[in-house]
């Protein structure tokens, strides 16, 4: 244990490093947004983050958020939802969720705007996409992506598309890390060509405790950072 082994030390070095990382990419320290991860962490964490000016905290479980968006009604926080999400959760999102970034399918997108013209609301999502070959990870194959996009532009208003997420396989080679990340940034810049009506594609959500810097060399925007900042979870995570 190192003395600043606190959330704040934790938080500081990986804001430091994300600085780093960006300098070495030539790219501005400010175009790199953190997205704290507080799934499986219970209130007292949140608390704790909120005094270190977080706001915004990525989770993976609607009803996760659910209770969490309950308990701190009024503290002004916004819940990103990162992991897989279920057809028949899509209700639960629409209600409390400001952002999610794990849209990978037709019907998903068709539950989500449904329950959001209920909800008299729209939504920013982000789509994710498949970008390594493990038959565990959630995405959406990247040659689908394009006319995904296009249904979305025509059919689906309340879903305001702001770019691409995507997890990169779990290995110990940084090459094929690395090559997971460029395939989104690649993939997104040729999607830009196709100038799709009512789709951004600004944002790129790629990186995690283990692989942010990596990410950020890619053309992250944002990264997505867990047990860097709130410590080892303690029960499993289904992704
Ligand atoms: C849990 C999770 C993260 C954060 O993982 P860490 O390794 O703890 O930083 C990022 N993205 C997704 C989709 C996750 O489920």
């Amino acid at each position: 244990m190192t003395a600043d082994d606190t959330m704040a030390g934790r938080l500081a070095q990986i804001q430091q490093r994300i600085r780093e990382a960006c300098e070495r990419a030539g790219r501005a320290p400010g175009s790199v947004t953190l997205l704290p991860v507080s799934k499986t962490f219970g209130e007292d964490a949140i608390r704790e983050a909120m005094g270190l000016g977080l706001t915004r905290f990525g989770e993976n479980k609607t009803q996760e958020i659910r209770q969490k968006a309950a308990a701190f009604e009024g503290d002004g926080l916004q819940w990103v939802l990162i992991g897989h999400l279920q057809t028949n959760k899509a209700k639960d999102a629409a209600r409390d969720a400001a952002e999610v970034q794990s849209l990978d399918r037709v019907e998903l997108a068709d539950a989500l705007h449904r329950r959001l013209q209920n909800e008299g609301r729209t939504l920013d999502v982000l789509v994710q996409v498949k970008t390594s070959s493990e038959p565990s990870k959630f995405g959406m194959e990247p040659q689908e992506v394009s006319p995904f996009l296009r249904r979305i532009a025509s059919e689906y208003p309340t879903l305001r598309v702001q770019g691409l997420m995507t997890l990169a396989v779990n290995s110990p080679d940084p090459n094929e890390v690395r090559a997971c990340f460029r395939a989104l940034r690649e993939l997104r810049d040729g999607l830009v060509q196709e100038n799709i009506p009512g789709v951004s594609l600004d944002r790129l959500s790629m990186g995690m405790s283990g692989d942010f810097e990596l990410a950020i060399e890619e053309g992250s925007t944002e990264v997505r950072i867990g047990s860097a900042i709130f410590g080892a979870r303690h029960y499993p995570d289904p992704q």
